[in-house]
């Protein structure tokens, strides 16, 4: 029989897999999906909640790009929060707490609904190399695949570990086998691996906790969805509830370290710091008596509760019994404890823009593989991975986003050209642009995009034409409609009697002018449509901001515009010292500004960089 062949072969049906799968299948690529098992597809390893700061914005623009995560979440999420909604439009960050089940369920309806993927459950053992370039995949049951583009989304499974006190378990995830056959092949191909770890909580039987006494964190009413085209979340809504840890868990946590085995030294990879253990908690925030806990349903079926905050490696005796020095959590049944995995990463320093190997030519690596953590960091990835896998099997030009288009941009490019030191995750702090790279603008920034490069379907090409038409002619509105001060003082606003008259955009950046005062004036404010009208109002409260910072992405670009000739030899660069020699060989940026933003490379370096760039240009001219 002969081998089956395709335009693109997705590893892994996890976030960044899944997302992956349909971007190059929206791109047009006859795509294979290659995952152990279709029921875990879009399983949620850790907290059933997608979203949160920098996070929600990933899915905005993921969504934004026609990509899964949004309209999945917003199909299983029971209980959605803006986070950040008091601070400024910038930092908000859609989140929802999800229903594990409903989530699965959801993916694996997208997945199963996109036409031109196949997919096939099995564990996919090697590569398959001609001529320096991948050429194909072969499963642990020996079933060979051909194809020239290959996206590795395997997560947490290459060697992976599970550690639960002195207990060492292989896997990949609890109860799932680790990818070991792949790991050889990586580590053969010479690639730079890492260890990383990470950890989840255990797992709480909801009628064994005494809900009476703690606080109830209900969800927002209306609930806004993740996804530009959902109109309304019809999935019922839940609350979550707070606890606190007390002295008496710190104690016992502390007289258990030996047992850790993060304490003990059997953990040598290194864990996400904004997202510690409560072993870590308790040793490095020592002056802290207590920390937070939320209690989160695991779905509107299922009483499990998934405690958040407390993520341990300790031994399943040591867990209940500190669990049950918390408030409400008394006479708590643990249905599964918690545990810390260990598993490689590869350095993703080692990928050019478009998330491709420079080592081997068609594999595209996304997710927790580059040293990330995060359901939507994975996805992100996937999304622009899938995408660029794709467009080179068509010949097409490649699709790298940047730091002031997109989140997305400042992810891949902190990736590739930074590394990793820890699991990375997003955070709005890391963005410089952020008044531009907004969760509520994401689609403006990237659906025109999406579009051009004929990844966008048909009903969200319809919704944002006819927002784009309606965001128009709200903008025209309030750069037109004009009073002059006389007649504002008049209707109650107090505005400088200097003969000017304001427009409702001028008026708008009076901070203590709002859209609902002026629908006094003009009643057609009250009509637009809630996300219009928000629009409107942040860009008119930020309008000299944003003018600002355009001046600032105008000259980011034209740094970004000059090229580094791919394999550019640093060693013959006039002026480099040996440092900057060893981290831009390393990084291999591809741009001048990603050159400046590759760690101890200097304003000397940059300059001998660019002179030598702009001499070789003009040798070649
Ligand atoms: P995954 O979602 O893990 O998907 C990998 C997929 O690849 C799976 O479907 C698997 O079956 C498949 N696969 C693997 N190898 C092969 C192979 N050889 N052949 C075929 N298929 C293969 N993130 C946070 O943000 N906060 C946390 O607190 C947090 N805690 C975590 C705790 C644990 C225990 C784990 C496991 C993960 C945790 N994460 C956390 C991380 C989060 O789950 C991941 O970042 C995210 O799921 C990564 O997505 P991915 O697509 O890269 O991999």
């Amino acid at each position: 029989m002969a081998t089956p062949e395709f335009d693109v072969i997705v590893i892994g049906g996890g976030h960044a897999g899944c997302e992956a799968a349909s971007a190059a299948v929206r791109a047009g690529a006859c795509t294979l999906l290659l995952t152990h098992r279709f029921d875990t597809i879009g399983e949620m390893s850790c907290n059933p909640a997608i979203g949160g700061l920098g996070k929600g914005h990933l899915v905005r623009e993921i969504d934004a790009m026609d990509g899964l995560m949004g309209r999945v979440a917003d199909a299983a999420g029971i209980q959605f929060r803006v986070l950040n909604r008091r601070k400024g439009p910038a930092v908000r960050g859609p989140r929802a707490q999800a229903d594990r089940k409903l989530y699965r369920r959801a993916m694996q309806a997208a997945i199963e609904a996109q036409s031109g993927l196949t997919v096939v459950e099995g564990g996919v053992n090697d590569l398959i190399v001609e001529g320096g370039a991948v050429a194909g995949v072969v499963t642990e049951d020996g079933r060979r695949f051909k194809t020239r583009r290959v996206v590795l989304t395997s997560g947490t499974f290459l060697r992976g570990m599970i550690h639960i006190g002195t207990e060492r378990i292989p896997a990949g995830r609890v109860g799932e086998a680790p990818a070991l056959g792949l790991s050889d092949r990586l580590y053969a191909l010479g690639f730079q691996l890492g260890r990383l770890k990470t950890g989840t909580p255990a797992r709480l039987a909801g009628d064994s906790i005494d809900w009476r006494n703690l606080g109830v964190q209900p969800g927002d009413t209306p609930p806004v969805p993740f996804s530009f085209l959902t109109r309304e979340i019809t999935t019922p809504q839940i609350n979550c509830h707070i606890t606190r840890t007390t002295q008496a868990t710190h104690e016992i946590i502390e007289a258990n370290l030996k047992y850790s085995p993060v304490y003990s030294g059997q953990i040598k990879g290194v864990g996400p710091r904004y997202c510690p253990s409560i072993e870590d908690k308790v040793v490095r925030f020592k002056e802290r008596d207590s920390h937070q806990i939320f209690l989160e349903p695991e779905g509107l079926d299922d009483d499990t509760i998934y405690p958040n905050g407390i993520s341990t490696a300790l031994p399943e005796a040591v867990q209940l019994a500190f669990m049950k020095t918390i408030p409400g959590l008394e006479n708590v049944v643990m249905r599964r404890a918690g545990y810390a995995i260990e598993y490689d990463y590869i350095d993703p320093r080692e990928l050019r823009p478009t998330l491709e190997t420079r080592r081997l030519p068609g594999l595209y690596l996304a997710g927790q593989i580059n040293g990330t953590t995060g359901y939507e960091e994975a996805a992100a990835q996937g999304l622009m991975a899938g995408l660029n896998a794709a467009l080179a099997e068509r010949g097409a030009e490649p699709v790298v986003l940047d730091r002031a288009q997109a989140y997305i941009g400042v992810l891949v490019d902190d990736l590739i050209t930074r590394g990793v030191s820890e699991p990375y995750r997003m955070f709005t702090s890391r963005a410089e642009y952020r008044l531009t790279l907004r969760s509520d603008n994401a689609d403006q920034r990237l659906t025109p995009l999406g579009l051009a490069l004929g990844v966008v379907g048909p009903e969200r090409a319809e919704v944002f034409g006819a927002k784009a038409v309606a965001l128009e002619a709200a903008k025209q509105m309030a750069r037109e409609s004009r009073l002059s001060p006389n007649e504002l003082m008049k209707r109650g606003f107090r505005v400088n009697q200097d003969g000017v008259a304001r427009s409702i955009s001028d008026l708008l950046g009076h901070p203590e002018i709002d859209l609902a005062a002026l629908g006094a004036v003009w009643p057609a404010l009250l009509e637009l449509e809630p996300e219009i009208a928000e629009q409107l109002e942040i860009e008119a409260q930020y309008a000299g901001y944003l003018t600002r910072q355009q001046s600032d992405i105008s000259s980011f670009r034209k740094d970004e515009g000059l090229r580094i000739p791919d394999g550019l030899d640093f060693d013959v660069v006039a002026g480099l010292s040996s440092e900057a020699r060893l981290k831009l060989g390393r990084a291999r940026p591809a741009t001048l500004g990603q050159a400046a933003r590759v760690d101890g490379v200097t304003p000397a370096a940059l300059t001998s960089l660019m002179v030598h760039i702009k001499q070789r240009a003009r040798r070649t001219a």
